[in-house]
């Protein structure tokens, strides 16, 4: 469990240029970077000389350019039409002239010459009001640096015979470079600079490779042969992510993979069942750079912020500065209403470099969620000192999770109490008010949940665990993944008993497990009463559109109907011939 051998896991936020998800091995390519020389030139023979190599160098250019649009000219999908502009650069008369006046007046070589032409384009491009216009400037540097090559004979990676599945990893992309990029190998790119508008990213969003520009430094972070997430979607490239984080992306990718435009369009509908029942939709999140996606794909808040993830292969526990300053970037997210902060769940499957967590031999029944603060009081309290301290600054809400019994929550509210005190004392402000909700996840905490209830503000149902410990099967273990049954219907028995308890305690009860984002028991979750569901980004447009193409009356039948039957596979086709019938696009009979 213990990952010292594991690179570190960093995440960099930038420009997502081209939608999707896609890990792989990382190769960074290299264009050897120059430095532009300078002389002057002492004889009219030195500087007509310097003229006809300025323009052998756009001859050769030139040609470079016309073998690239002959290579691509039967790929499908990519308009060359920014090959012509370069070419027409290259040919254009005050671009040209520019630059054999400055060889001629200032007698300098070809290089410098052509780097005072760039810099006045510059100026020009800098001043211009449209965002499209001022990105064409690239489109100049571009065909600048291809010149610059050319003059000095040094010769750049060819992008188009990498021939192994990679992740290009570059400062930055010419679009000449990207057309010529295989797609069947290249599977996205990475890079420093860039915007969104440049036909870098234009050509990445034709050939359909997820793409992220506009990183900074990423070409410093990554080395060649690391492994990397590209989440085009989200704008945001993992670097070494560990297993579990690399197992959430694989499941993002599967929603991503099966979305299609026309829900994102809709997305920002509320989920309101045509007979006008409403359900809070919430998005769970590991990192906070995946919020604008969240938000872009119809979340109302932050349903479960994982912040076990702040520690992940850190060396050092995060400060409390840390913590607030994550914490504060989510309440305050734009478009985030609300946000429900977990405290970390440490152990388990969520692997850590913290030596305190020994390696155990059964780390999912062993010291973790919940026990472990409770183990562990100094270190809980400065996670809920920031905790509440960014509630002063958006709507917050307070999650423990793996509770199994009243006495763990008395406790954690205990040390709450506390905390709040300290914080009083000292004058900072905090939302006196925060609302307080446990996990169900532990069988023995659906058994208590009346009890539980009295103790807190809401319940939220985490299902990957609730269905691991019900049914006894390890949620990481392959070989038992037939027996992972949502729709058993001890599992619909434990829910619904949540539910009632909650309800009847006047609660609201949440779902933030995976069951809670797939739309095929979208009907079912909403039958059994549940006020919130929470789940990846991707997942939320789907579920929002059965939500609102459905009532609150046939979910409540086809429910009861479900709970008739006594295995999941009976319940499992019940609800799967009924999704069909009412859904026909979103379930297709071919997904059988
Ligand atoms: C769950 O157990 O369902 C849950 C949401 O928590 P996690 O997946 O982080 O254990
Ligand atoms: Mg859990």
């Amino acid at each position: 469990m213990v990952t010292n051998e594991m690179k570190k896991t960093s995440v960099l936020s930038g420009i997502g240029v081209s939608p999707g998800i896609i890990s792989g091995k990382a190769y960074l390519f290299n264009c050897p970077d120059f430095q532009t020389p300078y002389y002057k030139l002492k004889t009219n023979t030195l500087v007509s000389n310097e003229v006809k190599r300025f323009k052998k160098a756009l001859k050769d250019s030139g040609q470079e350019l016309l073998d690239i649009k002959e290579k691509i000219s039967n790929k499908e999908g990519i308009d060359p039409i920014f090959l012509d502009v370069h070419i027409m650069i290259l040919k254009d008369r005050m671009f040209v002239r520019e630059t054999v006046e400055n060889i001629r007046e200032q007698r300098i070589n070809s290089e410098w010459a052509l780097k005072l032409t760039l810099s006045k384009y510059r100026e020009i491009f800098r001043k211009m009001e449209d965002e499209y216009l001022r990105e064409r400037i690239n489109d100049v540097e571009y065909v600048g640096d291809r010149i610059l090559r050319n003059l000095s004979g040094k010769t750049c990676e060819s992008i188009s015979e990498i021939d192994e599945e990679i992740i290009i990893i570059a400062r930055d992309l010419s679009p000449a470079d990207t057309v010529q990029i295989n797609v069947e190998k290249v599977l996205g790119f990475a890079t420093d600079i860039g915007g969104k508008t440049s036909h870098t990213a234009i050509i990445a969003r034709s050939v359909e490779i997820p793409a992220v520009v506009g990183l900074e430094n990423i070409t410093n972070e990554v080395q060649t042969g690391d492994r990397v997430i590209v989440d085009g979607t989200a704008g945001v490239v993992i670097i070494n992510p560990d297993p579990e984080i690399l197992k959430r992306y694989e499941d993002k990718k599967k929603h991503y993979e099966v979305m299609a435009e026309d829900l994102i369009k809709d997305a920002s509908l509320p989920a309101i069942t045509m007979d006008n029942h409403r359900i809070d939709i919430g998005a769970n999140i590991e990192f906070i750079e995946e919020i604008p996606s969240a938000v872009s794909h119809g979340t109302d808040g932050v349903g479960l912020y994982r912040t076990e993830f702040i520690y992940i292969n850190k060396e050092q526990l995060p400060t409390e500065e840390e913590h607030f300053s994550s914490y504060k970037r989510v309440v305050e997210g734009d478009g985030v209403k609300w946000s429900t902060i977990r405290t970390f769940d440490l152990g388990g499957d969520k692997f850590v470099s913290d030596a305190r967590l020994a390696e155990e031999m059964n780390p999912a029944m062993g010291l973790r969620g919940i026990r472990f603060c409770l183990h562990e009081v100094e270190l809980f309290k400065v996670q809920l000192r920031a905790i509440l301290r960014a509630s002063a600054y958006g709507k917050t809400k307070i999650l423990f999770p793996m509770i199994s019994g009243v006495a763990e929550i008395q406790e954690a509210k205990k040390i709450l109490r506390e905390v709040k005190h300290d914080l009083s004392a000292e004058g900072i402000p905090i939302d006196e008010n925060i609302e307080i909700g446990i996990m169900i996840e532990v069988p023995s905490a659906v058994m208590m949940a009346d009890k539980l209830a009295e103790e807190v503000d809401f319940f939220s149902i985490g299902t990957n665990d609730l269905i691991q410990y019900s049914l006894a099967i390890d949620r990481v273990n392959e070989r038992v993944t037939y027996l992972y049954e949502p729709l058993h219907p001890a599992i619909l028995r434990l829910i619904k008993l949540v539910v009632e308890a909650g309800h009847n305690a006047g609660i609201k009860v949440a779902m933030c497990g995976e069951m809670a984002g797939e739309s095929a028991y979208s009907l079912i979750l909403l039958g059994l009463g549940l006020d919130e569901l929470s789940m990846t980004p991707l997942a939320i447009p789907r579920v929002k559109k059965i939500i609102r193409g459905s009532t609150l009356k046939e979910s409540r039948e086809l429910l009861d109907r479900a709970m008739t039957f006594s295995t999941f596979r009976e319940i499992e086709e019940y609800v799967r011939r009924h999704m069909i019938k009412r859904f026909p696009d979103d379930f297709p009979l071919s997904d059988q």
